[in-house]
């Protein structure tokens, strides 16, 4: 995408990892347009979000894995309210929850990109876009459009 192409207006606070570092691979990956998700050293699990411990076999061995960015809409939603002063303009727009089948299915929320009164259906195939946000702190988001 190039840059300065927003899906959402400017103006919403820029994501950041977590002052303890948990995330900054993620968002060192993004900036690169790859797209990382979580995985268990121990026992091979994926998960998301980041967290410092395994869910699946309690494990303290978090690494990360590099997946397609190929997903699926699990759900959606279409918000017609600014819940931000910065959104007065931008609703309504598409809010998707994204399951990664390569990625043991997790599921990561983004925007699907295009037209925000479209038809939406549960199951589509998506892949991931990399918006890159310029600025003091820059930063990656990772948003969806229809495969
Ligand atoms: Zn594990």
């Amino acid at each position: 995408m190039t840059t300065g192409a927003y899906y959402l207006p400017p103006g919403l606070p820029a994501p950041a990892p977590n002052p303890d570092g948990l995330g900054a691979e993620f968002w060192e990956a993004t900036a690169r347009h790859e797209l990382l998700v979580q995985r268990c050293n121990a026992c091979q699990t994926f998960q998301w979000g980041p967290e410092f411990i395994c869910h699946d076999c309690l494990a303290f061995d978090m690494g990360w894995h590099r997946v397609s960015g190929r997903g699926r809409i699990y759900s959606w939603e279409r918000p017609w309210y600014p819940v931000h002063p910065a959104l007065r303009e931008g609703v309504p727009y598409i809010v998707v929850l994204v399951e990664l089948p390569d990625a043991g299915n997790v599921r990561m929320v983004g925007n699907l990109l295009g037209d925000p009164k479209q038809e939406v259906s549960i199951g589509a195939d998506v892949v991931a876009v990399f918006e890159d946000h310029d600025g003091a702190e820059p930063y990656t988001l990772v948003q969806w459009r229809l495969a």
